[in-house]
């Protein structure tokens, strides 16, 4: 397998980001990526998938109710060649709809913290959790992660000037949510977001700098293991990158501490190999392993608890029980251990 690093929740000019496709295609390329995909709010653009410096750049869509007074239930949408927007009232429809048609559906920023003294909590949020047919959803949102430290006027200065000593990683909520989706029967596929809008506040380059395309690239993405190689054959690369997705051959990482380039979560019994997102069947002992690009504290975590722990570059384990395998790494970084590495989850039956 290979592996590309992507952004895969954006917005352009088409809704309410600051600039075109091919502009954030650069500072894409500045910053290693391999794929971007623009979801603006309910509206597609048409026309602008392709490579350009070298990165991919693909388009899904951003769909929410426009009607409804509450800005909750955000959706990214990929892979349908269709605005999705007109079912956007309809949340179970809007799934079907969209699985129809070969696409995925991703419930983006479904929790979030707010700032004491905001009683906007359930903004932006997910509510409609008994949905049946959708991929995944968010499990770190690099924007809704800056904000959630926004409690007074001092403390958004200090974000904006150090962003990267604020960061720490998915909310405990978000993970905890998607521990009992998984121990529930459903195949959930985690995903990060960097929500970059490239807004710059205009008092000065770096207070805005956490607002800057580049800046988001460079921190949060989701990494994808595809089939092939890309070969800059959109039909083809397009294939590659949303079938890594729907199958949650992915993990998320907060690059900036740490590129993690080279991180593998992947599992065998009998003959049987598979890698992350993956289901493995048990023919008698399941050996699972971990191979991380730099030291880190490695959490192995089986139902949402963890049953291994070990500091270095990899773990190895071996188990007889069936279960929902994922992996946590933490590395020290500006002070702290923040979170690095969340890879999808290896399911064994
Ligand atoms: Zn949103
Ligand atoms: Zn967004």
């Amino acid at each position: 397998m290979f592996e590309i690093v992507v952004s895969a929740h954006l917005h352009t000019q088409y809704s309410d980001g600051m600039k075109l496709h091919n502009d954030i295609a650069e500072e894409a390329a500045r910053a290693g990526l391999d794929v971007i995909i623009a979801t603006d709010h309910n509206v597609r653009a048409f026309g602008v998938e392709g490579y350009h410096e070298g990165v991919l750049v693909l388009t899904g869509e951003e769909v929410h109710n426009r009607r409804k007074e509450s800005d909750d239930n955000h959706c990214l949408i990929y892979n349908c060649d269709e605005e999705m927007s007109p079912f956007a009232a309809q949340p179970q429809r809007l799934m079907d709809e969209v699985s129809q048609r070969g696409g995925l559906t991703f419930f983006a920023h479904p929790l979030r913290r707010e700032p004491r003294g905001r009683n906007d909590r359930q903004a932006l949020c997910w509510t409609h959790w008994n949905l049946q047919n959708y991929t995944g959803f968010e499990l770190w949102n690099y924007q809704t992660e800056v904000k959630s430290w926004q409690r007074n006027l001092p403390m958004i200065a200090f974000g904006y000037l150090f962003p990267a000593l604020l960061i720490r990683g998915p909310f405990r909520a978000t993970l905890r949510k998607w521990d009992e989706l998984t121990m529930g029967g459903k195949r959930v596929v985690g995903i990060s977001g960097t929500d970059a809008h490239g807004r710059r506040p205009g008092i000065g380059s770096r207070i805005g700098k956490v607002f800057s395309y580049e800046h988001a690239f460079r921190c949060l993405n989701t990494h994808l293991l595809i089939d092939d190689q890309l070969s800059r054959d959109l039909a083809r690369d397009k294939a590659l990158v949303y079938g890594a997705l729907g199958a949650g051959h992915a993990f998320v990482a907060y690059d900036l501490s740490h590129s993690a380039r080279g991180f593998m979560f992947s599992g065998s019994s009998g003959v049987d190999q598979v890698v992350m997102g993956d289901a493995l069947r048990r023919r008698g002992a399941v050996h699972l392993k971990v191979e991380c690009p730099a030291p880190g504290m490695i959490h192995l975590l089986r139902n949402g608890k963890i049953i291994a722990r070990k500091r270095g570059r990899a773990l190895k384990h071996i188990t007889t029980d069936a279960g929902v395998y994922r992996v946590e790494v933490y590395r020290p970084f500006r002070l702290l251990n923040r979170g690095w590495i969340y890879s999808n989850p290896i399911y064994v039956t």
